[in-house]
């Protein structure tokens, strides 16, 4: 079968090799890992509250330029059909109507970039952290690939779009069509004339439908549960709702949620249209792929030339595994931003927090723990002396 991802690449962007840098064990108040919104914000947060940025405090990120994960979204995605970007604190995203139009890679990676260069704050990219483990003096110890950084917090703030999710079924790797995920989608140019499976029930699956029908010979929509159109407008009561849900089973140490299971899908004039057309009927989900496309128990099957998995992503902390953080039930337990088994590290942009205006909420609140919690230690340690 042909790889989903390219062989040793899980997700976007590849590893990089070290030596860019060289960091070379100094130790700094906060390390801050992941430029996107969450880390940006964080970032901001720090310097304005007295941190000095490089003596104090280091940003790293191992993608190549600005924008977090929207400099990796395909080209269709145009900033038009994002669902509401909020902007970073202090500045604000102006756009015009023109930019509707225009890929929203483009726009945020732009609008980043020079973010970066109104408040100083320097990103040491491409930088990769594969691991951060304990280190000396109670310090944490951060493994880069551009040497080793000691610090007495961490904000982690690396987001999903490294951790691509596709569930195994019976049969996956006899499939002589292709697979990929929504994080490897380029456009609906490369579908025409094929058959081809969505999976998925989030908007990502949605958009990719409405893009590759009017291409491709035939698309199919399959879901695990029915999907669930919202009417009306999502204001600030319904985002509050959804935090909430988040939230609790992040407390409750359970990994967190996908963000159109706590939202639902919003029913836009596109959705409408595509439902009318039958674009969007759904089927349940198959009970197994065959090497010529898919099939259910009670005997149907549909033959495909391509499955594209739309089934979201995890959060991207595999370097926090030395720390053993996560909870049986496979989360990080967080009180606010703070690791319940750690409090010296956050996660920003993680569960309730992984959205734009989330993750500009959680650094706030982020620095300001952290800003407490240096400033016991200092006290102890004026105490002691
Ligand atoms: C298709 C899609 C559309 C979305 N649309 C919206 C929307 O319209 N509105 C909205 O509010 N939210 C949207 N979201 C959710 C969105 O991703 C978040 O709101 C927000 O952009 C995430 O910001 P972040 O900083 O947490 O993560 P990211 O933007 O993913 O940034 C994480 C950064 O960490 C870096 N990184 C990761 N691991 C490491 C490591 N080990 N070492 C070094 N660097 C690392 C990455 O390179 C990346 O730059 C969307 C998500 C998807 C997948």
């Amino acid at each position: 079968m042909v790889p989903i991802f390219p062989r040793g690449e899980e997700g976007c962007p590849p590893r990089r090799s070290p030596g860019v840098d060289g960091f070379g064990g100094r130790a700094v108040d906060v390390v801050v890992v992941g430029a996107g919104q969450a880390g940006l914000s964080s970032a901001y947060h720090l310097a304005r509250t007295g941190f000095v940025p490089e003596r104090d405090t280091v940003v790293v990120d191992h993608a190549p330029g600005p924008g977090g994960a929207w400099q990796f979204r395909w080209p269709s995605l145009t900033y038009g059909r994002v669902h509401g970007m909020h902007s970073l604190p202090g500045m604000e995203l102006e756009t015009d109507p023109a930019d509707a139009l225009r890929s929203s890679s483009e726009v945020v990676s732009g609008y980043f970039a020079a973010y970066e260069r109104r408040f100083g704050i320097r990103v040491h990219r491409p930088v990769d952290v594969p691991a951060v483990r304990e280190g000396p003096g109670g310090l944490l110890r951060v493994e880069t690939s551009a040497g080793v950084l000691l610090t007495r917090a961490l904000i982690s703030a690396t987001g999903t779009w490294d951790r691509p999710f596709v569930p195994r079924y019976p049969g996956q790797d006899s499939f002589l069509g292709r697979q990929l995920h929504t994080a490897r989608y380029a456009g609906p140019e490369e579908f025409a004339g094929l058959r081809v499976v969505v999976v998925g029930g989030g908007a990502s699956g949605t958009q990719h439908l409405m893009e590759i029908a009017p291409l491709a010979a035939s698309t199919t929509w399959v879901t695990r549960t029915p999907p669930v159109f919202r009417e009306g407008p999502f204001g600030e009561e319904q985002g509050r709702a959804a935090v909430a849900l988040v939230e609790e089973r992040v407390r409750r140490g359970l990994p967190p949620r996908s963000v159109v299971s706590v939202t639902g899908l919003p029913l836009t004039d596109a959705v409408r249209r595509a439902r009318a057309e039958g674009v969007l009927d759904r089927l349940p989900m198959f009970d197994r792929i065959t090497p010529a496309g898919v099939a259910w128990d009670d005997g149907g099957s549909i033959d495909a030339d391509v499955i594209l998995w739309a089934t979201g992503f995890r959060p991207s902390i595999g370097h926090l595994a030395p720390l053993g953080l996560r909870e049986p039930g496979g989360g990080v337990r967080v009180e606010g931003t703070r690791a319940v088994r750690d409090p010296r590290v956050h996660l920003v942009g993680y569960g309730p927090s992984a959205s734009t205006i989330g993750a500009n909420r959680a650094g706030r609140s982020a620095v300001n723990d952290i800003r407490r919690l240096l400033a016991r230690e200092r006290d102890g340690a004026g105490a002691a002396a």
